[in-house]
């Protein structure tokens, strides 16, 4: 199965963003450094590539504060999600570090990202260094 290179210069990004309905962002175009953008009603402007980067992160963190962790045995949790109810595994893999068993794990794997990241993810992350500051 083919899948498109994954990429976080995408509508749904740009209408985060920028605070408009995604239906609204008609086109985007990747340049060298920024992302050029057309908006309907507004003139076309540019979005910085770091700024698509931050909101990769920062939306996958929003969503994560929801999660709850529970540790099942070496190196292996269980993502709970207490708004919608569900549930996925994540586990350590030699070389690999984190895996999750989430669509948008899978999807950003399949589509060649580098440090692929989802919000049991990063749930899994704050549940650690939780832990490590209650230790310490
Ligand atoms: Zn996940």
């Amino acid at each position: 199965m083919s899948q498109r290179p994954f990429t976080v210069f995408t509508k749904t990004a740009t209408a985060r963003i920028l605070g408009v309905a995604v239906a609204l962002v008609k086109k985007l175009q990747v340049l060298a450094k920024t992302i050029w953008v057309y908006v309907q009603g507004k003139r076309p402007t540019f979005i910085s590539k770091t700024r698509y980067k931050v909101d990769y992160l920062e939306s996958r963190l929003d969503r994560s504060a929801d999660i709850k962790i529970t540790p099942v045995g070496g190196f292996s949790y269980t993502a709970h999600n207490l708004s919608n109810g569900k549930e996925y595994r994540l586990w350590c893999a030699p070389g690999r570090g984190l895996q999750c068993e989430c669509k948008d794990y899978e999807r950003q794997v399949q589509g060649g990202k580098v440090n692929p990241t989802c919000k049991h993810k990063l749930a899994v992350n704050q549940f650690l260094s939780d832990r490590f500051r209650q230790q310490a």
